[in-house]
């Protein structure tokens, strides 16, 4: 990335979070041979999230979705993981590998969905509805999932709510989309929904996502339901607001198969824009653009390769989880993966 695109994307971290990206590295050759040399040193795996910036995610050695990225994580033969994506993924990923050192380049990358329910307000609505089953989406801190009575993705959100028996209510948090979608699908009455989204990507929504597809008639659209940012975009598909058949909600793993699979010479991509860099790659004839151009996530975009660099340096930042958080956090994760269709490449 050159000089001026790195000022721009720290100028618009810290006009959308108040937060001050490291900077002052480029990403260019001795960059990128001293991160390899320190990782190897280290015996770290460095992980990427596919919203990463394209420089991240071009030197990790593995790129995927979080909970893909935390399995990846749990059965490495490396002690050190180096997560790069925001606070909850590598929070899973010391859930499931208790035993390794994880790090993440800048702790303070957070998510605005995550944050949308904390402990606090999960155990209050616990206490209105105690019998009720608590349903967690993936985006969660770990303190929420150790409160969790199944995890989900949005891949099996579906699945797990109907493996609830029909008399139980439910609280499904935080993200209300997901939750409608889900609520729509079942059909069930006791599902209760928490009130959360990601507000980075909001700008995702109905009149731009139908616009876009009548601009682009002969166009697939490719929704991907892992982060918060597309779940809104999956709540229309379901609603029937952009036609069904050119509407394809895929997995990460899903996307990159389709887009090597399609005959389309368009694809219109409704996620944070990072996934962007790989669709490209995985299928470069193939014009893939953003239903919206905005859609990038600041606090992705802190793991700069200033941070990461300073990381291999310095082995900051550590993640902890105490024991008996992760314990309670796993079980739910566990459950989650014992209903199935966990959507690992998604
Ligand atoms: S895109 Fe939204 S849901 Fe995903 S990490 Fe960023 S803030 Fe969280």
């Amino acid at each position: 990335m050159a000089a001026t695109a790195t000022a721009q994307l720290i100028d618009d971290v810290e006009r959308t979070t108040g937060l001050t990206p490291y900077g002052g590295v480029l990403a260019d050759a001795a960059w990128a041979e001293e991160v390899r040399a320190l990782a190897e040193k280290r015996g770290a795996v460095l992980l990427a999230h596919n919203y990463q910036l394209p420089e991240i995610q071009d030197i990790a050695h593995h790129t995927g979705d979080s909970l893909a990225l935390s399995r990846i994580a749990a059965e490495s033969d490396a002690d050190e993981i180096i997560f790069c994506g925001v606070h909850f993924m590598a929070e899973t990923a010391k859930i499931l590998a208790p035993h390794k050192r994880v790090l993440i380049p800048d702790q303070r990358a957070g998510c605005s969905l995550a944050d949308s329910i904390t402990a606090d307000d999960l155990r209050a609505w616990k206490a209105e509805f105690p019998d009720a089953v608590v349903v967690s989406y993936v985006n969660t801190t770990a303190e929420v999932k150790a409160l969790t009575d199944i995890c989900c993705t949005s891949s099996n959100a579906v699945d797990v709510v109907a493996s609830i028996p029909a008399d139980k209510t439910v609280l499904f948090n935080p993200d209300q989309f997901l939750g409608a979608h889900v609520k729509r699908i079942t059909g069930r009455d006791n599902l209760h929904i928490w009130a959360g989204e990601c507000h980075v990507h909001a700008g995702i929504n109905g009149p731009e996502l139908a616009a876009k597809a009548e601009q682009n008639p002969d166009a697939d659209l490719f929704i991907h339901p892992e982060c918060g940012c597309a779940t809104s975009a999956l709540y229309l598909a379901g609603t029937g607001a952009v036609p069904k058949d050119q509407v394809k909600i895929l997995s990460t793993g899903g996307m990159i198969d389709a887009a090597r699979a399609t005959n389309a010479k368009s694809v219109l991509v409704a996620t944070e824009i990072g996934m962007l860099h790989q669709l490209r790659a995985a299928a470069p004839d193939i014009d893939f653009r953003a239903v919206n151009e905005r859609a990038s996530c600041p606090y992705m975009k802190m793991i700069t390769p200033a941070a990461l660099l300073r990381c291999l340096r310095e082995g900051k930042d550590e993640v902890f989880v105490d024991e008996e958080t992760a314990a309670k956090g796993r079980a739910s994760v566990q459950r989650m993966i014992e209903i199935g269709n966990s959507g690992g490449g998604e």
